[in-house]
């Protein structure tokens, strides 16, 4: 209730300080501060993928400015030597109106990223799009090692999706709770559950044969059971890697990049910034929870 009153608040809060409270959790507005960022990670010894912060696009013209940023972006990752990739959305990339203009997108950044040896991340948005995200990957990895999906351990259909795309060749997945707001019917809503689900789509993935995982997670429990899967089933670190949030869980971060262990920082840039993230509390509450906390001393 506290989250949802934060949230209903937000508009009488000055933009000056949301930007204050955000800048944590945000490189910038400029695809250079978002440069900056991955470059002082990257001399911590952690990678970085870049998101550029943007509402689900309503024209080609809106979309093709979406791709224009992720272009420059993967050169300017090679130009400037970084340790990053790129995690679209695709529904900035014109997935809800034109989806063939969607793969056409892809396939031109799958191809730079090509060209600069980087990777395109494809995020996993509500369950409305679920499928086609999937069916998208699915035709897209066939013809490189390039891209990769998410999977959210709270959907109910994620233990069977995981195993046809496992069934189907090797796999790039990126494995995280979720964060949009879905009915019983279709994900797990209780907490335990949900870090259950997780942990058992790791071991899916990694008993499986996967190529490459992405932990994404800052739940203590769930990277403890990660770290105990992985030992293990002695999984190289060739295999796997932790992913974070900037701004978040910053100590725990630390402790596993002390312990040798592969992490990317997910790094959010862009002039969009204030209706990305205030549709995103809007659309789960719980998040201005999180930021709350982080912001408190102890
Ligand atoms: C690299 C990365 C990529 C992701 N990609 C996707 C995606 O494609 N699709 C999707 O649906 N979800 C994505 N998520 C979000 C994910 O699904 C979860 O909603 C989110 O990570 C919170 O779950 P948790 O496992 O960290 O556990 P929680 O129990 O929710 O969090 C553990 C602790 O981490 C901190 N924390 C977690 N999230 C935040 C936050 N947003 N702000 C501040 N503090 C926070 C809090 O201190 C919290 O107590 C991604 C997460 C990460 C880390």
């Amino acid at each position: 209730m506290i989250n949802r009153a934060v949230v209903s608040l937000l508009p009488l809060v000055p933009r000056s300080l949301v930007w204050k409270i955000s800048r944590r959790y945000i490189a910038g507005k400029s695809l250079e501060e978002a440069l900056q960022c991955v470059k002082e990670l990257n001399d911590q010894g952690m990678s970085a993928t870049l998101d550029v912060l943007g509402e689900d696009s309503t024209s080609s013209e809106q979309a093709l400015r979406g791709e224009e940023i992720y272009q420059r972006a993967l050169a300017e990752i090679d130009r400037q030597s970084l340790d990053a990739n790129i995690s679209v959305k695709l529904s900035m990339l014109a997935l809800r109106f034109d989806e063939s203009l969607c793969l056409e997108i892809l396939q031109r950044l799958i191809r730079t990223a090509e060209i600069h040896d980087s990777f395109v991340r494809i995020d996993m948005e509500d369950s409305s799009v679920t499928e086609k995200t999937l069916d998208i990957y699915r035709r897209l990895r066939k013809d490189t090692d390039k891209v990769g999906a998410v999977v959210q351990a709270y959907l109910r259909s994620t233990e069977s999706d995981v195993q046809k795309l496992l069934d189907e060749g090797d796999t790039f997945l990126r494995l995280c709770k979720g964060i949009y707001v879905e009915p019983e019917e279709i994900a797990f809503n209780d907490f335990t559950e949900i870090q259950d689900a997780f942990l058992r789509n790791l071991e899916l993935m990694l008993r499986g044969g996967i190529k490459k995982v992405g932990i994404a997670t800052h739940d203590t429990r769930l990277v403890e059971g990660s770290l105990d899967l992985l030992q293990r089933l002695e999984i190289p670190k060739e295999r796997y890697e932790f992913q974070m949030l900037l701004g978040v869980t910053e100590k725990l971060r630390s402790e596993l990049v002390e312990n040798g262990h592969p992490l990317r920082v997910y790094v959010p840039f862009g002039e969009e910034w204030y209706a990305y993230s205030s549709r995103r509390l809007r659309e789960n509450p719980k998040i201005a929870g999180h930021v709350i906390r982080n912001m408190l001393p102890f």
